[in-house]
């Protein structure tokens, strides 16, 4: 029969997909001789067969448990439920993924009436026995009989409120007796039977609950939003317990080999003497920092160092280590990669080649290109004299502006109507964590740097202060004072630095982001492992100018309507649109080509001989027109109060353009190339206006690549007969300034009948774009406006569609008709120059693919540039590696 558990001594880091990664860890660090406290797995198959059997474990797995439990008693020389000397467990949830915080867990399991009193003999300890008991009671009831942890705290606050106490640590061994009686009664009433007694009874109901854990409402957002997927199932782990809180010799902390936050390479952690580990992740005492246990305890510090340094040795990474001291005694609980920040991910990989423990391939793959946006992000002026109110421990990096709130979902609900908040909260939870996504910036008043609001604000990317205890937070009158002077309410705007920790009033000056010295250096190995072009969508010279800082070849999508928008040059621009006669239409377009001229030179000169693709006017022609309700509105109110004005004269004309103009689908009509088709003269005038460009720019000694692109093309025919257009302009311009100019004349492709018919389009096109923006919406028949905001959301929630394909490319139906353009039109023309510019050009899995597709280049904004350099180094890599064990597997 199959083995479903396996002794920790059983397995090794490479078993993550059965054992998950705390048991493959466990399993691993017990392999490799270090002091962990020993236990076994139940692999994650049981989870997927304890709900395909509606719940239940199967017989023949629960005599591999028994059969485990047996070999751990023998291996501790503890028993379960011996009152002499008595095996307690921990029962863990652990998925191939960590999902810190999401699933249940549950301690000191193995207590009972019987063995309390041999664990207060045999720790000398009563006060801590009985204290151990009463906290198991109350997580167990929690966890497996689904009672509100209220009535236990209410009842614990009575008790110590009787005895005049203000904190736990008075309590006696008989207080904690009492209390555990009343716990008793507690779960009596609420679960309608007794505490069970019998260990072995409380073990199989505690599986299952972890098993429960993995489908409860958090674990599911959580994994929606890592996309992790549902079938993966968790493992169960069981561990003997060692105790951090058997006196002052004792003591649990947590502990990264470098700083999660900056990745400095030095040990960074925080304990809490005579505590258990949930009393760190909880937040609720402040811990103290890693350094200070060297003189508190010496011995076990350098043990703790020889440790760590054999973990990083051994992971060839930076560790996140849970430790327990149990009477001087020194017990690694736990060991995974450490959760950090982008900049700490980078400064740990490159620093990892310069000390030669990995190469620049592995380093290159060690950063998440989705992570790197936390660096591009904009942090607080330098040159502004700061007016700190209060400073916490800086515990995600990053500035972030916005009104304060006390609650996750209020958060939540301020967000979706488009407020920016920042979360205050005494401490979070992970009932917190959609407040957490929905905010800018999360602080807390209480907990430390490896809290869970600072380790799921770090996973997240987002700014966070933590542990700021000048805060007094009042949740009821939804304010928090700072000492007894500065009161800030619900609503006022805070300015909060996630790198310093310091939170300051009001909204604060923001600088644009730089690239660390060590980020440039990563950049540039991938740009020699990289074999895909990276472009930027720019459409003014001051993104052009930063799509070059940030590494882009080039420009791969000018959109030249945003020329328009200009507030001086709208009035133009709907002179152009009203006018009645050619003559009208032609002195309006020749005050609209000056202006246009000077922004392709603007652009030409800061690119540097670098291509630039532009792209003739996309847009419905009303979308430059203003509003047809509010004209209306403003018609009607004129008419009413003088009705024979020059105003009402324009704003009729106007409103009856807009409703000539009306379109029932916009995004289908007359758009794109269809606007040149029927208007020429609009494509013209851009024509000529890129043509003087390129004339001016080329006398001031600078080199021009122009890439001139017609969109929304459907037929080859319409191709053809813009070609001709932009030729003809090119001629005359040539003429007139008697200059020769190298271009090309490109298409979009973004209409799936362009994909399909992408052999005949090849023939008019010098180059091909993929505009999978609007290619999405035509395949899917969506419009994006529409669909993002009725009924995608819910589409996504329910598995309809794996994600949302207007922002990871639908590799299935898009992508197909991607493949399918780039070989059809290199069947026309081999070689042919492709590229992206939708904004899947900017996502790492959609990268992937546009590599393994074979185009030449993805284009996206270009704050996204150094994601995608590096998302194209890792696709170049991850193929070859695929390749090399392709050829591996071929030679067996
Ligand atoms: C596209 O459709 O992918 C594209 C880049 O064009 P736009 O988003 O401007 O329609
Ligand atoms: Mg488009």
């Amino acid at each position: 029969m199959s083995k479903f558990v396996y002794m920790f001594d059983e397995g090794n880091s490479e078993m993550k997909e059965l054992l998950g990664g705390k048991g493959a860890n466990l399993a691993e660090m017990t392999r490799i001789g270090l002091p962990v406290p020993y236990g076994f797995t139940i692999s994650t198959e049981v989870c997927n067969s304890y709900y395909d059997m509606g719940k239940s474990i199967p017989t023949e797995i629960e005599f591999q448990i028994l059969d485990a439990l047996h070999r751990l008693e023998e291996k501790t020389g503890k028993k379960f439920g011996d009152p002499v000397n008595p095996l307690l467990v921990s029962v863990r949830s652990g998925a191939v993924f960590s999902m810190p915080g999401m699933m249940d867990t549950v301690l000191n399991l193995g207590m009972n009436d019987e063995t309390v009193k041999g664990m207060a003999k045999l720790t000398n300890n009563p006060r801590f026995a009985y204290d151990s008991y009463r906290r198991f009671i109350q997580m167990f009831s929690d966890v497996v009989l689904e009672i509100d942890g209220f009535y236990f705290e209410q009842f614990l606050e009575e008790i110590r409120e009787q005895k005049g106490y203000s904190s736990d640590p008075e309590m006696t061994a008989d207080d904690w007796q009492e209390v555990i009686k009343g716990y008793k009664d507690i779960v009596k009433k609420h679960a309608r039977k007794d505490f069970p007694q019998n260990p072995k009874e409380q073990l199989f109901l505690s599986v299952h609950a972890v098993f429960d854990s993995w489908n409860n409402q958090r674990a599911i957002v959580y994994r929606r939003l890592q996309r992790i997927p549902g079938h993966l199932g968790t493992a169960v782990n069981i561990q003997s317990m060692v105790f951090g809180n058997m006196g002052n010799d004792s003591g649990t902390g947590v502990a990264f080999t470098r700083n999660p936050s900056s990745g400095e390479r030095k040990l960074y952690g925080e304990y809490l003497i005579n505590a258990q580990g949930e009393d760190v992740v909880a937040g609720i005492r402040t811990p103290k920092p890693i350094s200070t246990l060297q003189d508190e305890m010496p011995e076990v510090y350098e043990q703790f160092v020889e440790t760590y340094q054999l973990l990083e040795g051994h992971y060839r990474d930076m560790q996140d280590i849970e430790f327990t001291v149990e009477r001087g005694k020194l017990f690694i609980l736990q060991t995974r990669a450490g959760k950090r920040t982008a900049q700490a991910a980078i400064r740990i990989a490159v620093e990892l080649v310069e000390e030669q423990v990995i190469s620049k391939k592995e380093a290159l793959l060690r950063v998440d290109p989705d992570q790197l946006n936390q660096l591009l992000h904009r942090r607080i002026d330098d040159s502004y004299e700061r007016k700190p109110l209060a400073k916490g421990l800086p515990a995600s990096p990053g500035a972030a502006t916005g009104q304060v709130v006390f609650d996750a979902d209020e958060a939540e609900l301020l967000a979706k109507e488009g407020k920016q908040v920042i979360l205050v909260r005494p401490e979070t939870t992970p009932d917190d964590i959609h407040g957490m996504v929905a905010a800018q910036a999360t602080v807390t008043s209480r907990g430390g740097m490896t809290s869970h609001a600072a380790v799921v604000a770090r996973g997240m990317g987002k700014a966070c202060i933590c542990g700021c205890e000048l805060l007094k937070i009042d949740l009821k009158t939804k304010q928090f004072k700072v000492g007894d002077v500065v009161v800030v309410n619900q609503g006022d705007m805070i300015t909060v630095d996630g790198s310093t920790g310091e939170i300051m009033l009001g909204e604060i000056p923001m600088i644009e982001p730089q690239l660390s010295d060590e980020f440039q250096l990563l950049l540039t190995w991938a740009d020699e492992e990289r074999e895909l072009g990276v472009r930027a969508n720019a459409d003014n010279p001051e993104d052009a100018k930063k799509a070059l800082e940030f590494g882009a070849a080039g420009i791969g999508l000018c959109r030249t309507e945003h020329m328009f928008m200009d507030a001086t040059r709208i009035p133009i621009v709907q002179e152009m649109i009203l006018a009645e006669t050619y003559g009208e239409r032609e002195a309006a377009l020749k005050k609209l080509l000056p202006m246009q001229q000077g922004d392709f030179e603007g652009i030409f000169e800061a690119m540097w001989g670098n291509p630039v693709t532009i792209r003739l006017l996309d847009p419905p022609l009303h979308e430059f027109l203003p509003d047809k309700e509010e004209l209306l509105v403003e018609v009607t109110k004129l008419q009413m109060s003088d009705s024979d004005s020059d105003e009402l004269k324009e704003k009729e004309q106007l409103l009856r353009k807009v409703r000539q103009l009306h379109e029932f689908n916009p995004m289908l009509g007359h758009r794109g190339c269809r606007l040149g088709m029927i208007h020429p003269e609009i494509y013209v005038m851009q024509a000529k206006a890129i043509f003087y460009a390129i004339a001016n720019v080329k006398e001031k000694g600078i080199e021009v690549k122009p890439e001139i692109m017609i969109p929304l093309v459907g037929h080859v025919n319409e191709l053809k007969e813009m070609r001709e257009l932009v030729m003809k302009a090119s001629l005359q311009v040539a003429a007139e300034t008697g200059q020769q100019y190298d271009y090309s004349i490109g298409t979009m492709i973004e209409i799936p009948r362009a994909a399909l018919t992408a052999d005949q389009i090849a023939r008019e096109a010098d180059f091909f774009s993929f505009g999978t923006n609007d290619l999405t919406q035509t395949t899917f028949g969506y419009s994006r406006d529409d669909a993002e905001g009725k009924f995608l959301q819910s589409y996504i929630e329910s598995k309809v569609l794996p994600e949302n394909p207007f922002a990871i490319l639908d590799q299935e139906g898009v992508g197909k008709l991607v493949e399918m353009g780039v070989k059809l039109g290199r069947q026309t023309k081999p070689g042919l120059k492709t590229g992206i510019c939708g904004e899947h050009g900017g996502e790492k899995s959609s990268i992937q693919f546009c590599y393994d597709a074979g185009l030449d280049y993805v284009s996206c904004s270009p704050y996204r540039v150094p994601l995608a350099r590096l998302a194209a180094a890792q696709a170049t890599i991850k193929n070859k590696q695929e390749q090399e064990t392709n050829e591996l597997q071929a030679q067996i």
